[in-house]
C-alpha cells in the first residue's frame, strides 16, 4: 500500500488547532498536499503569523500521518509541514465598515494612566509586525500622545496625500499620532466634542492601506474616546493593561466593564510591571506579581502575559527604538513575543467564533 492524498486528508481531519478547537480541514487551513515518492509535503495556512502553536501543530500532523500510514500498512513517509499565514477577518464586518481594508481593530485600554498602556500598544504593534503581520498603530491618546517619543518621530515630518494623512512608516509599522499634528501642549486641552473630532479624523482620514491589525492606544480611563471608537469602528476586541497592585486592578475592572458595556469583546488582561529582576539575578515582587492574572481569572478573562519592569524597556521607549527590545535582552524579547502571540491567538479565536471568511480548500497530489 502507498499513501494517497486522500489518506493525508483523512489524517489531517484528526488534527485539531489547539487554540481554535476544530480540525485543520474544517478550519480550511490545509492549502496543499503533495506526495513525491516517499516524501509528503503539507502546506498549512495559519490564521496569524504570530501563531504560538506551530510546533504543536507540526508534531500532531506528523503523528497523524504516521498513524495513518501504519494503519493501512504503508511505509512511513518523510513528512514536511510548510506554514504560511493569512490573518482572517471576522465575518461580522459589513459594508458600512469605514476601514474595510483593516482586518482587525484592537483597542488597548487601561483604568488609569502610567500603567504602561502605550508601552504595550507600541510593543504589540512592533511585535506583531516582527512576526510578519501588516500592522498600524493609532495613537489615540489625544490628551497625552506617547508615539512621537516612543517611536522616535521627532525628526520626521508628516505628509498629506489626497486629503488623507500619510502614516509614518517606522519600525515595520504604520503609525499616526496627534502629537505630530498639533503642538503637544495644545493636545492636553481637548474638550469632549473636540476630542471626538480629533480622534475621528485620525482614525478615518489616515491612509492606512491594507492592514492585518490596527492597534489603537486609547487615553487612560473610561472617557469619551473609547465611546467614539466603539461607535465609529467595528472593533474585534480590547486588551486591558494593568499593574499587579490591588488599586490598579480595581481601575482595570472598570475599564473591562466599560468595554463590555460598549459591546466590545475583551481579549484579556496584560500584567505590566509584573516583577523586577535585579542585577543580582534575584526576582523582586515589587507590586505583587500575579495580581492582574488573578483579576483576569475572577472576571473570566484570558490572561495575555506578564511583562517585567525592565530598564531596557523604559530606555528604548524614551529613545524611540522599540526594535531594540528584541535585541537587547532575550528574556524581554520572549516575554513580548509571548504577549503578542497570546493576543493574536485570541483574535483568531474570536474570528473563528464569529464565522470565517475565505472558505477555500485545495488538496492536490
Ligand atoms: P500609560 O500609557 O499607561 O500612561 P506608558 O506606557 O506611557 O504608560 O508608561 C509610563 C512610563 O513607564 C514610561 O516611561 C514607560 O517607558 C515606563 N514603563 C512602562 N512599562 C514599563 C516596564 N515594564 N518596564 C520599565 N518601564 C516601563
Amino acid at each position: 500500500m502507498t499513501l494517497t492524498t486522500r489518506d493525508i486528508h483523512a489524517a489531517l481531519c484528526t488534527v485539531k488547532d489547539p487554540d481554535l478547537g476544530k480540525d485543520l480541514v474544517t478550519l480550511n487551513m490545509v492549502k496543499d498536499v503533495r506526495i513525491d515518492g516517499s516524501a509528503v509535503t503539507i502546506g498549512i495556512e495559519l490564521t496569524t503569523p504570530a501563531c504560538p502553536m506551530k510546533d504543536k501543530i507540526r508534531g500532531d500532523i506528523e503523528s497523524a500521518v504516521r498513524a495513518r500510514a501504519s494503519s493501512i500498512g504503508a511505509a512511513i513517509p518523510q513528512i514536511s509541514v510548510e506554514f504560511t499565514a493569512q490573518v482572517r477577518a471576522a465575518a461580522t464586518k459589513n459594508a458600512s465598515n469605514p476601514l474595510p481594508n483593516v482586518k482587525h481593530i484592537i483597542a488597548v485600554g487601561a483604568g488609569k494612566g502610567g500603567v504602561g498602556k502605550s508601552t504595550v500598544s507600541v510593543n504589540l504593534a512592533v511585535g506583531l509586525a516582527r512576526f510578519g503581520a501588516r500592522v498600524g498603530l493609532l495613537d489615540g491618546d489625544i490628551y497625552g500622545p506617547s508615539a512621537p517619543t516612543m517611536l522616535g518621530l521627532a525628526e520626521l515630518t508628516g505628509a498629506i496625500r489626497d486629503e488623507m494623512l500619510v502614516p509614518f512608516e517606522v519600525h515595520g509599522i504604520r503609525a499616526i499620532t496627534i502629537g505630530k499634528l498639533v503642538d503637544p501642549e495644545k493636545a492636553l486641552i481637548w474638550r469632549g466634542p473636540m476630542a471626538h473630532g480629533a480622534f475621528k479624523q485620525l482614525a478615518l482620514q489616515t491612509e492606512w492601506g491594507a492592514l492585518d491589525y490596527l492597534i489603537v492606544d486609547l487615553p487612560p480611563g473610561t472617557g469619551d474616546v473609547p465611546l467614539t471608537l466603539a461607535q465609529l469602528l467595528p472593533l474585534t476586541g480590547a486588551v486591558v493593561v494593568c499593574t499587579p497592585q490591588r488599586v490598579a486592578q480595581d481601575d482595570a475592572r472598570r475599564a473591562v466593564r466599560m468595554f463590555q458595556q460598549l459591546g466590545v469583546p475583551v481579549l484579556g488582561v496584560v500584567e505590566n510591571m509584573s516583577y523586577f529582576i535585579g542585577d543580582d539575578g534575584k526576582t523582586y515582587d515589587l507590586f505583587g506579581r500575579g495580581g492582574a492574572e488573578i483579576m483576569a481569572s475572577t472576571m473570566n478573562l484570558p490572561f495575555l502575559g506578564a511583562i517585567p519592569i525592565h530598564m531596557d524597556l523604559r530606555r528604548n521607549s524614551d529613545e524611540g527604538t522599540p526594535l531594540k527590545n528584541w535585541t537587547a535582552n532575550p528574556t524581554l524579547a520572549s516575554d513580548l513575543d509571548a504577549m503578542c502571540q497570546r493576543i493574536a491567538s485570541q483574535i483568531s479565536i474570536i474570528s473563528v467564533q464569529g464565522g470565517l471568511l475565505q472558505p477555500t480548500l485545495s488538496v492536490t497530489g
